[in-house]
C-alpha cells in the first residue's frame, strides 16, 4: 500500500474532532494551541515486533496496546491525553493489518479523548512509536520524588495478570481470557492519575514490576518502604500458585499499568472514596520509611529472602513490553 494510502487509511480510522488541532495532519508539522494555565506533559514509547510483544500478537491489541503504554504515562503524572503521534515502520503494507491496528488503537484514542496530530511512515522491521502528549494544570503534575516516611503505599488492580498471561503462552498452554487481556489490553489509568492530582505525594505506573517501579519512587525521592506481601491484591487467576511463585509476579511482573503511589499519612483521603471514584480496586499494601531499602515482609513477619539484595533483584524479570 502506498504511505500516503496508508497514512489516509489511519486519519480515516482516527477521525480528529474539528478545533482538536490548530493544525493537524498533512501539513510537515501540527501546530498545537496550549492553555495558557497548563503545561505539557510529553512522553515516548516504542513497541518492536517480536520484543516488546510476541510475533503472532493480533493487530488490533498492538495497536491498543502501542497507545496504551504510552496514555498509562500520562496516567502517572496526573495528565490530561490531548495529542500524539504515530512513527510507524511497517514489513508490508497489509491492509488487513493495519486496519485492525487502527481499529484497536482509534477505540483507545476515542475513549481517552486523544486525538492524532501527526507522525512518520517507512517500511522496516515491525516498530511502532508512539509519542503522547497531554495537558496538566501548572506546577501540579506528579513525580516520582514526593514520597515522604509514614506515607502510605497503594497499589491499583491486581498486578501479576499480565506476567501470568505470558508465562504461559510461553509454557504453550493457553492463558485464563482476564490475564490475556490485562496483558493485550492493559487499560491506562487515566481517571485515577487525575484523582490523585493534589493527593498523592508521589505516583509511577508499573511496567517493568511492582518492586522495581516502586524502587524508582523510593530512590527518586530518597526514602524506603516496608511492603507487606500478605496485602498484596491477588487476582484469582494467581491464588492457586505456590506463594513464592506469586509473589514473582505480583512483585516482578512487568506489563500490568497500574499505577503505584504514596499518600500522606495524616491526609483525609479515603481509598474507599477514591476507589468508588474511579471504579478501581485499590490497595494500600506497605508504608514509606526512612531507611533506604524496599523490605518485603511475609505473612509469617520474616523477611522476603529473594529480596534481600533489594528491589535491583527483579531488574531481569520477564516481561512483554513497555
Ligand atoms: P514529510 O516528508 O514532510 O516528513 P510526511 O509525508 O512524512 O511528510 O507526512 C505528511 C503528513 O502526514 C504529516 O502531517 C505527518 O505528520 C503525517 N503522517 C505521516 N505518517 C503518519 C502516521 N503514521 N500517522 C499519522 N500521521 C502521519
Ligand atoms: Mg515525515
Amino acid at each position: 500500500m502506498p504511505e500516503f494510502e496508508l497514512i489516509r487509511r489511519l486519519q480515516e480510522f482516527m477521525q480528529a474532532p474539528a478545533g482538536a488541532c490548530a493544525l493537524g495532519i498533512g501539513d510537515d508539522a501540527a501546530i498545537l494551541d496550549v492553555p495558557a494555565d497548563r503545561q505539557l506533559v510529553v512522553c515516548t514509547d516504542t513497541l518492536v515486533g517480536g520484543v516488546h510483544f510476541p510475533a503472532d500478537t493480533p493487530p488490533r491489541a498492538v495497536g491498543y496496546k502501542s497507545l496504551a503504554v504510552n496514555l498509562s504515562d500520562l496516567a502517572a503524572m496526573g495528565a490530561e491525553p490531548a495529542w500524539f503521534f504515530l512513527a510507524l515502520a511497517l514489513p508490508d503494507g497489509d491492509p488487513a493489518w493495519i486496519d485492525e491496528f487502527a481499529r484497536g488503537m482509534a477505540g483507545l484514542a476515542g475513549e481517552a479523548g486523544i486525538v492524532l496530530a501527526g507522525g512518520d511512515t517507512t517500511s522496516g522491521s515491525l516498530c511502532i512509536t508512539v509519542t503522547a502528549v497531554g495537558l496538566v494544570e501548572k506546577g501540579r503534575a506528579l513525580t516520582r520524588s514526593g514520597a515522604r516516611p509514614g506515607d502510605r503505599v497503594v497499589v491499583s488492580g491486581e498486578p501479576g495478570r499480565a506476567a501470568n498471561a505470558l508465562r504461559r503462552l510461553k509454557a504453550g498452554e493457553r492463558p485464563d481470557e482476564s490475564d490475556l487481556t490485562a496483558l493485550e489490553y492493559p487499560a491506562p489509568r487515566l481517571a485515577l492519575g487525575r484523582a490523585l492530582l493534589g493527593q498523592a505525594t508521589s505516583c509511577i505506573d508499573i511496567s517493568d514490576g511492582l518492586a522495581a517501579d516502586l524502587g524508582h519512587i523510593l530512590e527518586q525521592s530518597g526514602v524506603g518502604a516496608r511492603i507487606d506481601l500478605a496485602r498484596l491484591p491477588c487476582a484469582e487467576t494467581l491464588a492457586g500458585l505456590p506463594e513464592e511463585e506469586r509473589w514473582a509476579l505480583q512483585l516482578a511482573g512487568g506489563d500490568d499499568y497500574e499505577l503505584c503511589f504514596t499518600l500522606s499519612p495524616g491526609d483525609p483521603v479515603s481509598l474507599a472514596a477514591l476507589s468508588a471514584r474511579c471504579g478501581l480496586e485499590l490497595t494500600q499494601i506497605g508504608k514509606i520509611t526512612s531507611e533506604a531499602s524496599l523490605v518485603l515482609e511475609r505473612p509469617d513477619g520474616r523477611r522476603y529472602e529473594t529480596a534481600s539484595t533489594g528491589y535491583e533483584h527483579f531488574a531481569g524479570a520477564d516481561k512483554a513490553g513497555g
